[in-house]
């Protein structure tokens, strides 16, 4: 009775282990996704900076002003 062929059954426990980063990702880039670079947060790029503030200049967003809407209602 040979009870040492256990070693035949060498289990796999490493199947390319993902290192996953302590810290979270930073948000990324609003314009193309790409992660978004300490120089130019929010962005990944410069041309990404840019190319939000030319969505700004067109009126893509909404720009907050200090003007009160002239008839507001609180209906709720
Ligand atoms: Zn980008």
């Amino acid at each position: 009775m040979d009870a040492s062929d256990a070693e035949g059954m060498l289990t796999r426990d490493r199947e390319g282990a993902e290192v996953i980063p302590l810290r979270a990702p930073r948000s990324p880039c609003p314009i193309c996704g790409a992660p978004a670079t300490r120089a130019n947060r929010p962005f990944c790029s410069r041309r990404c900076a840019d190319l939000d503030l030319g969505k700004w200049l067109n009126g893509s967003y909404r720009i907050e002003t200090d003007e009160a809407p002239p008839d507001r209602e609180d209906g709720e």
